[in-house]
């Protein structure tokens, strides 16, 4: 402790000047709130670097910063995308012990099998690896598309004895489905396969009776419900009547009543619901689970031969780290989850006196949300300048002195109206200046007060316990913006179509004081292509708190970003894929496990359908066209076409 202590007053003092000397590690880890949404694998080590513990409080950390500049110096350049394998791992592990705990705690009858949704991050890196590690738990799949069908029947390994074996991972086949889907999913019993087809629609009853008819296959089919419980927030909709998926009771009756008139009822074992993701108050799930419970018991006495009970997604992931049931976080957590579903379920079916069936959860985001971070570095900042002029004189413009005297007169007390009366003398700079009354140069001396006037008051309001309501908006009006080298779009897409929060925070200096306060711009050309919302422990922040740059790269994370983000990404701008690299704990540290490049910008051109080879010609023409004419030299042409050359083959980002 005191060697960490007396680091930082070391680097402290050479950079930032007197009140950073007080800034702790503390303090960075409360204004960042790494303990809330970080724990256990994220922490600060003394050398005010981010750390990672990839196996939890279980195993050993790393240098988050030492090893992206370790990456760098293998060029791998950013924005780069860390994969910990380990915490994969330890999510699946964590996950199936809730659920083993909560099956011992209440005494079910039953066992959990969950399954993995594999739209939320389909990498094929990442799928090998959850399957490797679900093993030990017949962690299973779960299909919402053909092509996600395709991956699973490669990725998960078939049983050795075909048919009903209960320590085999289960396949769950969701989502739209056609002839090819469903005989996909049929011959995969014949492989030792496990899947379930859950109907979303009628229709697809009459075709799986059909081709398993056909094929002589008996199928296991589930049905999903529509269930009148509704989720709150983004993905309220995901049920209720008006729900896209999924059957209505009088159409779950329907199916039944079509088995049964075929002699088939005993293929109905599963009931499934969704009711939305990321479900941040733990009284919907538990009302979910009471509605689905008696629909399954309902099932058994109608003569189904009910065997799974598979609750969905919705396990939400607490990104702002305040444990409330505000959007970005929740009020419950992994094990008040399995504990709920577990007692829930089981009251019900005692109370039926029906055997409780095998638990299936398909948890997404709370398995591969934690495994990813994006390590970006920041290019440059636009600092308003706050100085002001050294003196006014008295030939100066009415509005300029008028500012002047503002500034020189703000004082504790009457900074509020100080405030109201900069903002007015600006505004009237500007119509001044647009009738023709105000030279350029006077206009830039009246907006140089302005900001030097916001300056001083917000150095005042800094040391005040209140703000008046309409000061509060001063540090937004202040921050800077920071120059990121990422697209929002392809990094963080969900911010942008759904104002979803992600914990950024610089992955090094927070041992010192972080002075500025900023918002993160990205390479698009597009307004939107910015983060300005931010987490706080109440509501929303509109600026981060960051450190004024230096000579020396600056490295932000954005953490908590494996779910969703990557295939969501796009392209606008023609930014491709990031780097990607796995990381994997050894006896003897951290090693790379896998490096993906990211896309090159010949790559992202492929997309948009040309071809490298055509555009390189179509220069190298025009360039030895302008050599014969004289309007640029033989060096300068070849220089241009090395540099064409070379860009085709580079990453699209910034280097
Ligand atoms: C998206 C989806 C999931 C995953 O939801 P999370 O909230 O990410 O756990 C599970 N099941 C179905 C049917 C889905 O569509």
């Amino acid at each position: 402790m005191v060697n960490q202590i007396e680091k930082v007053n070391v680097i402290v003092a050479e950079t930032v000047p007197e009140v950073a000397k007080s800034w702790t590690l503390e303090d960075s880890e409360n204004l960042y709130r790494i303990q809330g949404w970080g724990e256990p694998y994220f922490s600060i080590n003394s050398d005010g670097h981010v750390t990672v513990s990839p196996q939890g409080d279980r195993g050993g950390s790393l240098d988050l910063f030492e090893l992206v500049e370790s990456l760098k110096q293998r060029n791998i350049e950013l924005p780069l995308l860390i994969r910990f394998s380990d915490i994969l791992a330890d999510r699946i592990e964590r996950l199936n012990a809730c659920f083993s705990k909560a099956i011992a705690r209440y005494k079910y009858p039953n066992s959990y099998r969950g399954v993995f949704p594999i739209k939320c991050n389909q990498h094929r890196h990442l799928v090998e690896a959850l399957v490797e590690y679900g093993k030990p738990y017949q962690f299973g799949l779960e299909a919402g598309s053909k092509p996600e069908l395709i991956i699973a029947l490669a990725a998960l390994e078939p049983s050795q004895n075909v048919k009903n074996d209960d320590s085999q991972a289960l396949l769950i086949c969701n989502g739209y489905k056609d002839k090819d889907y469903i005989e996909t999913a049929l011959l995969a019993t014949t492989l030792g396969h496990q899947p379930i087809i859950v109907i979303e629609q009628l229709s697809e009853l009459h075709i799986i009776l059909e081709i398993s008819a056909k094929l002589n296959i008996e199928p296991v089919v589930g049905v999903r419900a529509k269930l009148r419980s509704k989720g709150i927030g983004r993905w309220g909709s995901s049920t209720g009547d008006r729900a896209k998926f999924g059957l209505t009771i009088p159409e779950i009756i329907e199916v039944v009543n079509t088995l049964k008139n075929a002699g088939k009822l005993s293929i109905l074992q599963l009931l499934h619901f969704h009711i939305g993701s990321q479900i941040s108050s733990i009284s919907v799930i538990k009302e979910a689970i009471r509605e689905a419970s008696q629909i399954y018991c309902e099932l058994v006495k109608l003569g189904a031969n009910m065997n799974y009970l598979d609750v969905g997604g919705g396990l939400a992931v607490d990104y702002d780290g305040s444990k409330t049931n505000f959007y970005a976080s929740k009020n419950y957590n992994m094990q008040n989850y399995a504990n709920d579903i577990v007692a829930e379920v089981k009251e019900a079916c005692e109370e039926r006196n029906i055997a409780a069936p095998v638990l299936v959860s398909e948890s997404g985001r709370a398995i591969a949300s934690h495994q990813s971070v994006l390590i970006f570095n920041v290019l440059g900042n636009n600092n308003v300048s706050t100085s002001p002029p050294n003196s006014v004189p008295e030939k100066e413009h009415l509005v300029l002195r008028n500012l002047w005297e503002t500034y020189q007169n703000i004082d504790p007390e009457n900074y509020q109206e100080a405030y109201h009366d900069a903002i007015q003398f600006k505004e009237e700079a500007i119509s001044l200046f647009n009738f023709g009354y105000l030279s350029l140069t006077e206009r830039s001396r009246a907006e140089q007060l302005y900001w030097a006037c916001c300056h001083k008051i917000r150095e005042i309001i800094i040391n005040q316990e209140y703000v008046p309501d309409d000061l509060e908006d001063l540090e937004t009006i202040m921050s800077s913006i920071y120059y990121v080298n990422l697209s929002v779009f392809q990094s963080a897409p969900d911010f942008w179509a759904i104002d979803q929060l992600f914990p950024i925070l610089p992955i090094h200096r927070l041992n010192e004081e972080p002075t500025e306060r900023g918002i993160l711009a990205d390479l698009t050309c597009d307004s939107d292509g910015k983060l300005d919302k931010f987490i706080d422990l109440t509501d929303v922040k509109s600026f981060l708190e960051l450190h004024s740059l230096n000579e020396k790269p600056y490295y932000l994370g954005m953490f908590l970003v494996g779910a969703y983000q990557e295939i969501m990404g796009n392209l606008h701008n023609l930014f491709g894929d990031t780097n990607v690299v796995h990381i994997q704990m050894t006896p003897k540290g951290p090693q790379i496990q896998y490096v993906v490049k990211g896309d090159t910008i010949q790559e992202v051109l492929g997309y948009v359908q040309y071809n490298p080879e055509d555009l390189l010609e179509k220069v190298r023409r025009r360039t030895e066209q302008a050599v014969q004419e004289h309007k640029i030299t033989l060096e300068q042409s070849q220089l241009l076409l090395e540099n064409y050359e070379k860009s085709l083959r580079s990453y699209t980002y910034l280097s």
